[in-house]
């Protein structure tokens, strides 16, 4: 693997890496302190506001693909965290994903991990690995809203049903740890009844929301929220009780931002 390009805005720096067999994938060193990096060569999931997932899966990347990235980057940045929230699917490639995670662990790294929950056969491994913090990428509640939004997903309550039974055989610290993740996008999942049943489920399960704004990215056709729709959404679920937290400003960056990363970018 090799670094073919580098890309800088005021506040990331996006890596192109190529592999071995000629494919590209990204990693985004972001904060000045944390690196999100790829897993797969596309993605199955095929998320319809995502440009990571847009042509499908070419293929798995190996650990030591995941682990290069943060390799040829170490000696120039100074790399605290990795985030495996790049291009992939973590739940698709979970054997990859554990070694990788070793490797980081012998770095001294802290390692996250954001999922959508497909395959829950694989969410349930994924969810069990020595992570530092995992994300179930939640993104709608109601079943025709995932449908507009996943390529494939499992139902939301099969997710939901395989994390409560690990939460509830977990330590308080070890819950701490998980999240639900949601991207909001205008006219499509920013309804009152999405959030509230969003609400009630983090409510239930104890979990904190990280509220993303979505990028929009060109070509793909959806569209973020305003700043006042966002705080509103925000604090419609403050007032259920719910905790929630707000895309910092690195992730809401056009260049590196979520949903942003793509393959085969011309460089
Ligand atoms: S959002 Fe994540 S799961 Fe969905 S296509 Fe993009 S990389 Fe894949």
């Amino acid at each position: 693997m090799r670094i073919a390009a580098e890309l800088k805005s005021p506040l990331n720096r996006l890596f192109v890496f190529e592999t071995e067999d000629g494919y590209r994938v990204e990693s985004v060193f972001y904060k000045g302190e944390r690196l999100c990096i790829s897993s797969q060569v596309g993605c199955p999931v095929r998320c319809a506001f995502c440009a990571s997932g847009k042509k499908g899966l070419f293929r798995n990347l190996s650990a030591e693909e995941m682990f290069n990235q943060y390799k040829l980057l170490k000696e120039k940045l100074p790399i605290k965290g990795i985030a495996v929230a790049g291009i992939g699917e973590p739940s698709t490639n979970v054997s990859e994903v554990e070694e990788a995670l070793e490797l980081f662990k012998k770095e001294g790294l802290k390692v996250t991990i954001s999922t959508s929950g497909y395959p829950i056969k694989g969410f349930k491994r994924l969810i069990r690995l020595n992570h530092d913090g995992l994300t179930l990428s939640v993104h709608a509640v109601k079943p025709e809203t995932r449908k507009k939004l996943f390529g494939v997903f499992e139902p939301l309550d099969d997710i939901l049903n395989a994390l409560k039974e690990h939460l509830s055989e977990s330590s308080s610290s070890r819950r701490k740890k998980f999240q639900l993740g949601y991207l909001l996008i205008k006219g499509v999942n920013d309804d009152r009844e999405n959030l509230e049943l969003l609400g009630r489920i983090a409510r239930e399960m104890r979990l904190t929301v990280m509220l993303m704004a979505y990028n929009e990215i060109p070509g793909v056709g959806f569209k973020g929220v305003s700043e006042q729709e966002y705080e509103d959404a925000f604090l419609f679920l403050r007032k259920m009780g719910v905790r929630v937290t707000l895309s910092n400003r690195f992730r809401r960056d056009p260049l590196g931002g979520c949903g942003t990363l793509t393959i085969g970018r011309e460089v």
